[in-house]
């Protein structure tokens, strides 16, 4: 058995693995790189001008050439759920694996599907829609397993690759929440059962594994969000709220305590209507008999107006822009382009965290700095994490008891803690735990 690691390990995002099982191979994700890509397209870049090699030299998508001797062997690609750093690639890069399939559960299929469509991107491979908690063949010798857990999304999955040498754990972004709020609680019973089984290797979101402690529910976050939203004096005043835009279950807590205060809730953003139409789709939620959910940039300005003229505070907006990207409602609003004007002690309530990257980092800075010059208050970090945190992937080596660990989703200074905690669960570095880089290979 031989594992690649091709995307994520140098960096946090454009995540991508291979696992080659004599023959046959099978790929693990296939994500964007996203502050590149954001880097590009600010500086008035058009990625659709992009060949996948520009995509790649860029540095927005994996480079993959570390499998071109794999790539004919492929029978699937895997995804194990929606986000863009995870799935995003697969239009340009799945059609290199000869004609595999592209695997994901309901939710994470209809986002890529979506998104070729949006993009109006050519894409010939059949795509296959697996249940979370449910298996599928895809050569004589492999098979994959969807078991379903909780993530800052719906529908993830924990991948297990059922070869002739034994099981690989594709365990990328993930958490243990008993509350998920949307969806259903994380699949504890199938995974204690792999201590039983022939767990060869375990693929580890490592992003977190600094944490002490476990992640905090998304039950909790809600508690914080009810806090600020009903439980702070807003009377009278707008509130705009921002959150993930893939971030399903966060999405629905907005929506019940918006009807709590009796204002109307308006999602404002193509990438709110984009996630939201398709949680919809696999009728996981039905967002818009409690919500409007505007999309297109001349709706969304007429939408603004009239907010204005009705009244803001019979409102409650849920906007994009909550890492301060340019292209983003809020960002628009504040640079004029969009027509609202905050005025004081009007509420923004930040239901995130700021990707801790320089762009992000930057963006978010000027954006929050315009918002308290206009007198605005803000609530920020009003956000529990989707990751694992340090015990939980502690419990998750206990139940699955694999015989070699591979963090992944980050650079050595993330994946760093992640080998510690292994060692300190009496892995050794090199022979047991493995510090890779993007592009590395090893034989199991
Ligand atoms: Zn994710």
């Amino acid at each position: 058995m031989e594992f690649c690691a091709v995307g994520g390990y140098s960096e946090v995002g454009q995540n991508m693995s291979a696992l080659r099982v004599g023959d046959e191979v099978v790929t693990l994700d296939m994500g964007f790189y996203l502050p590149k890509l954001m880097d590009f397209e600010e500086e008035g870049g058009d990625r659709r001008n992009l060949t996948t090699d520009g995509l790649i030299r860029l540095g927005a998508i994996p480079n993959d050439a570390p499998l071109a001797k794999w790539r004919p062997l492929t029978k699937a690609v895997v995804l194990s759920h929606c986000h863009l750093d995870h799935l995003g690639a697969t239009p340009y890069l799945a059609p290199r694996y000869g004609n595999a399939p592209v695997l994901g559960t309901p939710y994470t299929t209809r986002v890529l599907r979506d998104m070729i469509r949006d993009e109006r991107l050519s894409f010939k491979q059949p795509i296959k829609t697996v249940n979370p908690n449910s298996f599928i063949r895809v050569s004589k010798n492999i098979e994959i397993e969807f078991i379903g857990v909780t993530h800052s999304t719906i529908q993830t999955a924990i991948v297990a690759v059922h070869t002739p040498e034994g099981i690989v754990l594709y365990a990328n972004d993930f958490k243990f929440d008993q509350h998920p709020i949307v969806g259903q609680k994380p699949n504890l019973k199938r995974l204690r059962q792999f201590s039983k089984e022939n767990v060869v290797a375990l693929v580890i979101d490592a992003l977190y594994a600094h944490a002490p402690g476990k992640t905090p529910s998304e039950r909790v976050a809600r508690h914080m969000l009810e806090d600020v939203l009903l439980n702070s004096d807003n009377a009278g005043n707008a509130i705009f709220t921002t959150t993930f835009a893939s971030h399903i279950p966060r999405l629905k807590s907005l929506i019940e305590f918006g009807s709590k205060l009796n204002r109307k809730v308006v999602f404002l953003g193509r990438s709110l209507l984009k996630y939201a139409r398709a949680a919809e789709a696999i009728q996981a939620v039905n967002f818009s008999s409690q919500a409007e959910i505007v999309g297109s940039a001349n709706r969304i300005a007429a939408k603004l107006q009239e907010i204005e003229k009705k009244g803001k505070d019979n409102y409650l907006v849920v906007c994009t822009g909550g890492q301060g990207e340019q292209t983003s409602v809020l960002n628009k609003i504040m640079t004029k382009q969009l027509p609202f004007d905050f005025a004081a002690d009007d509420h923004m309530v930040f239901s995130n965290r700021t990707i801790p990257v320089p762009i992000n980092i930057a963006n978010r800075a000027r954006l929050e700095e315009k918002l308290r010059r206009r007198g605005v208050r803000i609530f920020k970090d009003v956000h529990v994490s989707g990751h694992v945190f340090r015990e939980d992937i502690r419990d998750l080596f206990k139940m699955v008891k694999p015989q070699h660990v591979i963090p992944c989703q980050g650079n050595s200074t993330v994946l760093s803690p992640c080998v510690e905690l292994a060692k300190e669960c009496g892995y050794q570095e090199g022979k047991s735990v493995h510090l890779f880089h993007d592009g590395q290979k090893i034989s199991l």
